[in-house]
């Protein structure tokens, strides 16, 4: 597997009137090509702040960023941000109108997401007329739709019920393993992080770095969150990342 991505002892710091607040100091990791990484760490620590920089919305002020110029990245958020004046279909073609690229072979692709996610027979209905959990799979949708070959999921099942969540974050999970994208998630939720990672970055309070590493691998086939959180494994990677954690206050 080759890197896609890889960070190289990067520090940012906020400056304001009041002063600067160092957010990311030294931080240094390596994306593989069609992994999954999670990444954890406490409130504040500086878990946005990292996703801004790979995406290009902040600058690095010390250290390297490196990856190929070609690399299309693609953003999920916290709030589905989704347009109650569009439909859904409307919705999930807007970075292709963005990037003025409203192809037969786009639209295509993108019914037949909605057509797997089980979203086709709501294409017409507006937002509000949807579930969370189903507004949060038209928002993938609407990233998968420009085939970004990184994903950047910012804790995107937060807004959720606890319910919804776990079966909402298994699907997408899922989609993205199906499909062989590389997936950088951020999560505050440990089951959430050691369910769908392949590895799990665990990052020390603010100004963050990486203070551990664990690797996630299970004897059973991820189709079902509830039946990963009945195994042994999961156990104990939650018990290591919940030390790691605590370990920082
Ligand atoms: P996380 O996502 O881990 O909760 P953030 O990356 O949002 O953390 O923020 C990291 C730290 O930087 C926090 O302590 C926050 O208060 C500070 N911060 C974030 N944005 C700004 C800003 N625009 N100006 C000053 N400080 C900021």
């Amino acid at each position: 597997m080759q890197p896609i991505l890889s960070l190289e002892n990067v520090y940012y710091s906020y400056h304001n009137l009041k002063g600067e607040t160092p957010a990311i100091e030294g931080m240094s990791f390596q994306v593989m090509e069609g992994e999954f990484l999670a990444i954890v760490g406490p409130s504040g620590c500086g878990k946005s702040t990292l996703l801004s920089i790979i995406s290009g919305l902040l600058k690095a002020e010390h250290g390297s960023l490196s990856f190929d110029p070609c690399l299309t990245i693609g953003y999920m958020l916290q709030h589905d941000h989704l347009f109650e004046w569009r439909t859904i279909y409307q919705n999930v073609i807007l970075g292709l109108e963005l990037n003025k690229n409203v192809t037969k072979e786009n639209t295509d692709y993108v019914l037949q997401l909605l057509k797997d996610y089980g979203l086709y027979s709501f294409k017409d209905q507006k937002p509000s007329q949807l579930s969370g959990g189903m507004r949060q799979r038209a928002a993938l949708i609407r990233t998968m739709a420009v085939k970004p070959e990184l994903l950047l999921l910012d804790e995107p099942f937060s807004a959720l019920d606890f319910q919804t969540r776990m079966t909402v974050s298994a699907d997408i999970g899922n989609i993205i393993r199906n499909t062989g994208k590389t997936a950088i998630l951020i999560t505050h939720d440990l089951s959430e992080a050691i369910t769908l990672a392949d590895r799990v970055l665990v990052l020390s309070k603010r100004p963050s770095c990486v203070k551990y590493e664990l690797n996630v691998s299970y004897d059973i086939e991820r189709t079902s969150a509830l039946s990963i959180r009945n195994t042994v494994q999961y156990q104990t990677y939650f018990n290591t990342l919940w030390k790691e954690l605590s370990d920082d206050n």
